[in-house]
């Protein structure tokens, strides 16, 4: 899966090169991509680090003018494991959002990244919006839509009364701490991608 997103990734690359856009360029910083370790339920994101001190802006919250970075050395895409069961179109479009947050003034889906996103819609044939539509891109991918996404991390059964149910993420010592809220059985746990429905359950 790995290598698919790095084949995609590149050649979103080479696509955005065509129309004058050079991620490579020195200036947009150095850019890795990855799947994400985490399951949830956006297509992806981009971690910046290390601000260019130079670019910034202030911004209003609350009652305090917070100092907002506009520029950054190193960005860490990261994809979530979902996206990748789609078209390779959705897969692309998924990245090139990414990438289009790597850029100086877009760590934001305000202004400068919506007129980025547009000259790519329309030179390069993608349709690259603030939040996606899951259930289109689902139908598009010919893949069934599910309202629950498989997001869930950890399947955990009691080993005596066979309860199951899902979990995002677990405690440290989750099976020292816990025994089944039904028998007081113990649990085993599964590391994996779910769907399904979290039961809730007192442990
Ligand atoms: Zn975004
Ligand atoms: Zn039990």
């Amino acid at each position: 899966m790995e290598e698919k997103l790095e084949k995609l990734y590149n050649e979103c690359i080479n696509e955005l090169a065509s129309i004058g856009i050079n991620v490579l360029n020195e200036d947009f910083g150095n850019i890795d991509i990855k799947i994400a370790k985490r399951n949830s339920s956006r297509y992806g994101c981009c971690k910046q680090e290390e601000p260019d001190k130079n670019f910034y802006h202030f911004e209003k919250r609350k009652y305090r003018n917070v100092k907002v970075y506009d520029k950054f050395k190193i960005h860490h895409i990261e994809i979530c494991r979902w996206v990748m069961e789609l078209n390779d179109n959705i897969i692309k479009n998924t990245i090139i959002h990414e990438i289009i947050h790597c850029f100086p003034y877009c760590n934001n889906h305000g202004k400068i990244f919506k007129s980025y996103a547009k000259i790519i819609n329309e030179k390069l044939n993608y349709n690259i919006t603030r939040l996606g539509n899951k259930k289109e891109d689902f139908e598009k991918s010919n893949v069934e839509y599910k309202e629950n996404l498989p997001i869930y991390n950890y399947k955990i059964i009691c080993k005596n009364c066979g309860q199951v149910f899902y979990r995002k993420r677990l405690q440290k010592n989750f099976l020292r701490k816990y025994r089944c809220g039904k028998c007081s059985g113990k649990f085993d746990i599964f590391r994996g991608v779910y769907d399904g429905k979290k039961v809730s359950s007192k442990t």
